[in-house]
């Protein structure tokens, strides 16, 4: 196992394939994507060689993510792969939805086991001012479309802010009333380019623990591999609530993740440390360079991240690092 200096043990590895992004959501790449045309990500075999680096060191789900991965035209392999890695037993994806009701079948059929689709809100008139497309019917039934391949996990990741869907909170508890479907509700977090956004849209997820607490829903166990998410149940609702609190005083130390971009560098913290490149070391006769390599890295992991002294690190936006 990768073990930090603390005792955490790390089991879940989130993967970034792309930097690019189609969406222009208000929180995260507010101008569209502004990357140049030299791309450089990782391929599907060099993709494949960490993974196998990874599992050796006890890593079992992976969610690939973005960026929007699926913008990727080999995405279908990346899954693939994914799915041939000894040791890998869970592969997840998070994705804004835009081709989710076209080609979710395939990527159950390619072995994706969950996926993660963020919608901010129910109303397709706010949807196009947050996200800056008008497609809020196609990731809808992309959802419905999900639901009905019999995949594992299908969730929903939301971000409430003050001036746009902060109202929405009931509308989303109603909606999951008769839909087996968790909604994660992300706390809008600080980066180092949205700060005036930050102060005028943060809204505190402890506030929503409080409301849940309060009308009936209770706190349910976490499992090793579980994300971040604090989850909660109601008998009356079919669906769940997770509660993403990166502000939450315990909030790291349940962290059983780590991450890697687009580019290949692996990231301790979402907000920390600037990452080391391991792409010298995904070739086919590296492998066990790249297990050292994680062996003596992870020795170097800091207890927290300094959030809570508006201390964003290096991270712009999580579109650069894959949320
Ligand atoms: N494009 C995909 C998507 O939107 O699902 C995957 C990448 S996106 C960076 C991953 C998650 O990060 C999304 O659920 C998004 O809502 C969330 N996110 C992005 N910026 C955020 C911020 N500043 N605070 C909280 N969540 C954020
Ligand atoms: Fe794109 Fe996802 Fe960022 Fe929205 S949250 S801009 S969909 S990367």
């Amino acid at each position: 196992m990768l073990i930090d200096p603390t005792g955490r043990e790390f089991s879940y590895l989130r993967l970034s394939i792309t930097d690019v992004c189609n969406f222009k959501c208000v929180y995260c790449l507010p101008d569209g994507y502004q990357g140049g045309q030299e791309r450089g990500f990782l391929s599907v075999n060099e993709i494949s060689n960490t993974l196998k680096a990874f599992a050796h060191h006890g890593i079992e789900k992976v969610r690939i993510t973005g960026g929007e991965p699926t913008l990727r035209k080999d995405f279908i392999d990346v899954i693939r792969v994914a799915k041939d890695t000894s040791g890998i037993k869970k592969i997840a994806a998070t994705t804004n939805g835009f081709s989710l009701h076209k080609n979710i079948h395939n990527w159950v059929d390619a072995g994706l086991n969950a996926i993660n689709v963020s919608i901010d809100t129910l109303d397709p008139r706010m949807f196009n001012t947050i996200t800056g497309h008008d497609k809020f019917a196609s990731v809808m039934s992309g959802i419905d479309t999900a639901l009905e391949t019999g995949i594992e996990s299908v969730k929903i990741n939301s971000v409430l802010m003050k001036q746009y869907n902060g109202q929405e909170f009931e509308t989303f508890l109603n909606w999951i009333k008769h839909r087996p479907v968790t909604i994660r509700f992300i706390e809008l977090m600080q980066t180092s380019d949205n700060k005036t956004f930050f102060d005028a849209n943060h809204v505190s997820g402890q506030s929503l623990k409080v409301k849940l607490l309060q009308s009936g829903w209770q706190q349910v166990a976490r499992s090793a591999s579980a994300g971040p998410a604090q989850e909660f149940a109601h008998p009356d609702y079919q669906g769940k609530i997770g509660l993403i609190m990166p502000y939450s005083n315990d909030f790291c130390s349940t962290c059983n993740r780590l991450r890697v971009t687009a580019k290949g560098n692996l990231h301790l913290c979402l907000f920390s440390e600037e990452g080391i490149s391991l792409r010298e070391y995904m070739g086919d006769n590296a492998n066990t360079a790249l297990m050292d390599l994680l062996s003596r890295y992870i020795k170097t992991k800091k207890p927290t991240h300094l959030l809570h002294q508006g201390n964003t690190g290096i991270t712009t936006n999580l579109s650069m690092l894959g949320g």
